[in-house]
């Protein structure tokens, strides 16, 4: 069913030219060439704009064929654009080449792109036609083409008279070619790919094939004829629409291009809008000109009338006098004079008795209400359109405007009398054509200038919050993505801490397991290592855990230390006795140097840990039996300064400061990680000595290994 329905709108336009051959009576024509002027120039233009805003936008990451599709129509927007500016008697009052020129080569520019875009395989594009170089050709050409069109229209015009029909001939035969072409090539693409663009493609390809035998083939403002216009629309509507869908996300959201976009479509149909109602505006004051004034010019052609009549004329004379050929002579004079272009009188009764065409004579008046209204004593004056170029004997001579007056004829030197005829003049007013035309030439200009240059100003304004959009959709990604980090730093973290919590316990858990089975006096050593060993485990794990809480705390600021006078050598000493029994199983010596009696106001928790942590590290690093630590503290200029220094393995200089940074942990020689503890200890470290006001480092240890110093003042005065 739905296939069906494909296939029939497919062949739809094909179907309506081939019923419009067999049955030409049902082929009406619509001759609305300011109905084509003002829709084809809008819907034109618009598609221009969006279709190149689309392959700007679609840019080299959509396939080659899409973009070429985009530049199609973007080609066949530009070129039927100058189509709809040249119609005939909207801008300009004669015909116009481009008119002609522009239709046939829109189908063909476009269906050239198009068999271009049918040559992509599953390969690509052909290495020969690169698709960046079709576009610029395609742009170049429009412009070219463009320039000649409004600069040297007589090169048209010289091909015209001199090549026809051949030159039309042959772009018919290769555009229908071209389309055909493209049709089947985007048809294989989509039997390749069935993507809905292919296939969208292929289809447009089919109907623009046919749209090429409605503008070749039939006749001018005939339906079969207006059935191009419908299946150009239709193929781009169909084009944006699927290309604008398929590529909705790779699409970046920018506004400028929009805002230009959209401000030239909405320029282009105001100042549209704003001509028809200038032009409509002016309409009445012209006609009111060209009235007037030939209403004058009639009055004084019914006084000669009536110079030559007695002062007691009845119609009878005014009948007489109109046979007489000299009175046609001077008329004829008279008429030229006066510029009027034809002139009749009619008796009482409505009937030609004198015309300047002489064939004219007998007939009736054309407008018996006017006729009737100037009997009665009334001039009356008006403007005739063109004639609609379908009625009968309409030549394109008469195509522009006229303007009739009638006017009564009275007796010499006896106006108030009753009136015994009746004068008609008929006025070319092709003037007029000309002044309307520029009526919607300059309502167009300024109307365009205005609004182009109120929307260029706005411009800036979205020009500027454009940036700052991108600046923001930037700021956010790189906080969106520092988040995805902190996320996963966070995951590592407790996964590293579950599984650094789970050596001490299992530690704690193995004593406390052996515990029961040495059970006599002289196993009491061993029992008493056992508790040690669980003791020990259980410390480093509330280590851990403290370390964890506190840096949490201190980072939310909910940490405030208890400052008290603190004799320093004790917490030293104190801190050093705590790694006496590991030391001296490791076989690691670690020696103390610090001024008895020195006293600083510091938490003495938190700085325990400190030096628990930079100890513990000292432990961690350095190779047993080998390893020599040295703490020291010093006073100096109202400051303590701490020192803990190992013989291991050092740190490489780039690591120094990472590694004061949460959960960062320096790779070994073998640029794995060594990873001995959570990359916590020495974050923990740098919080709690600058909430002490200090400062923490590392360095080189003279001789090897590494040195942490870090100082705090010995007094909270004055800080
Ligand atoms: P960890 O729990 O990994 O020891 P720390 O924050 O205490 O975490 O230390 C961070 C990193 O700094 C360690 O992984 C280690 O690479 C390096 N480091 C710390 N102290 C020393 C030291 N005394 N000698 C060599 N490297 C050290």
């Amino acid at each position: 069913m739905k296939r069906l329905l494909v296939i029939a709108t497919l062949v739809a336009p094909g179907a309506g030219l081939l019923w419009f051959t067999l049955r030409p009576a049902t082929d009406a024509s619509y001759n609305l060439p300011l109905f084509h002027f003002y829709v084809v120039t809008f819907i034109t233009f618009s598609a221009a704009v969006i279709s190149i805003l689309l392959s700007v936008a679609l840019g080299p990451a959509a396939q080659p064929r899409h973009r070429l599709a985009a530049t199609a129509f973007a080609v066949i927007g530009s070129i039927f654009f100058s189509h709809g500016l040249a119609t005939p008697g909207a801008l300009i009052d004669h015909f116009h080449p481009a008119v002609q020129w522009s239709a046939w080569l829109t189908l063909f520019g476009g269906g050239a792109i198009f068999a271009i875009a049918g040559l992509e395989t599953a390969r690509g594009m052909p290495r020969w036609l690169p698709v960046r170089q079709v576009i610029y050709a395609a742009a170049a050409g429009t412009v070219l083409y463009t320039a000649v069109a409004a600069l040297t229209p007589q090169w048209l015009t010289f091909i015209d008279s001199n090549v026809a029909p051949l030159h039309k001939n042959s772009i018919f035969v290769i555009t229908l070619a071209l389309w055909l072409f493209a049709a089947m090539g985007l048809w294989r693409a989509w039997r390749r790919t069935r993507s809905r663009v292919d296939g969208a493609l292929a289809f447009v390809a089919c109907w623009l094939a046919q749209a090429t035998v409605s503008m070749h083939l039939f006749t001018v403002w005939r339906f079969s004829w207006w059935i191009y216009h419908i299946a150009l629309l239709v193929s781009f509507l169909v084009t944006a629409y699927i290309l604008a869908a398929e590529y909705e996300q790779v699409r970046q959201f920018r506004l400028m291009p929009y805002f230009v976009a959209i401000s030239l479509i909405a320029t282009a149909l105001l100042a549209l809008a704003a001509s028809a109602l200038f032009t409509q505006f002016s309409y009445g004051t012209l006609t009111d000109e060209v009235e007037r004034a030939i209403s004058n010019s009639a009055d004084r052609l019914a006084g000669d009338v009536s110079q030559e009549l007695p002062g007691t004329a009845g119609p009878q004379d005014l009948e007489a006098l109109a046979q007489d050929p000299a009175f046609g002579r001077t008329m004829g004079f008279r008429r030229m004079g006066l510029q009027i272009t034809e002139m009749a009188i009619y008796d009482a009764q409505g009937i030609a008795i004198f015309a300047s065409r002489p064939e004219d004579v007998g007939l009736p008046a054309d407008d018996p209400a006017e006729f009737a209204a100037t009997q009665a004593g009334a001039t009356t004056a008006e403007v005739q359109p063109p004639p609609d170029p379908n009625s009968p004997g309409y030549s394109a001579s008469l195509n522009h405007y006229s303007v009739e007056a009638y006017v009564p004829i009275y007796a010499a030197g006896a106006p108030s009398g009753p009136a015994i005829g009746v004068l008609s003049v008929w006025q070319d007013a092709s003037s007029l054509d000309q002044a309307i035309q520029r009526a919607r030439l300059t309502g167009l200009i300024i109307a365009a200038l205005t609004m182009g240059l109120l929307l260029a100003a706005l411009l800036i304004v979205v020009r500027r919050a454009d940036r700052i959009i991108t600046a923001r959709t930037e700021e956010l990604g790189h906080a969106y993505s520092d988040l995805r980090q902190a996320e996963g730093m966070r995951d590592d973290l407790t996964y590293m801490i579950v599984h650094d919590l789970r050596n001490p316990l299992a530690a704690i858990l193995g004593s406390l397991d052996l515990l029961p089975t040495f059970g006599t006096a002289e196993q009491a050593a061993m029992r008493l290592r056992m508790v040690d060993n669980a003791r020990s485990a259980g410390q480093r794990m509330n280590g851990l855990i403290d370390d964890l809480l506190a840096v949490g705390k201190i980072e939310a600021g909910e940490l405030k230390p208890n400052f008290l006078p603190t004799d320093v050598s004790a917490l030293v000493a104190a801190r050093l006795e705590a790694f006496g029994p590991q030391a001296a199983a490791d076989k690691k010596t670690i020696s103390i140097v610090c001024p008895p009696g020195l006293v600083a106001e510091l938490d003495s928790s938190l700085i325990s840990r400190v030096l628990d942590n930079l100890v513990s590290n000292a432990m961690k690093y350095t190779e047993p039996e080998e390893g020599v630590i040295a703490v020291s503290a010093t006073a100096d200029d109202g400051r303590i300064a701490f020192s803990v220094r190992d013989n291991g393995e050092g740190i490489a200089d780039e690591q120094k400061e990472r590694i004061f940074q949460k959960f960062v942990q320096a790779p070994n020689a073998n640029t794995t990680p060594a990873r001995k503890g959570t990359g916590l200890g020495l974050a923990f470290c740098r919080l709690v000595v600058e909430l002490h006001g200090g400062q923490i480092w590392a360095q080189d240890a003279p001789g090897g290994g590494s040195e942490f110093v870090f100082w705090i003042w010995r007094s909270r005065d004055g800080l």
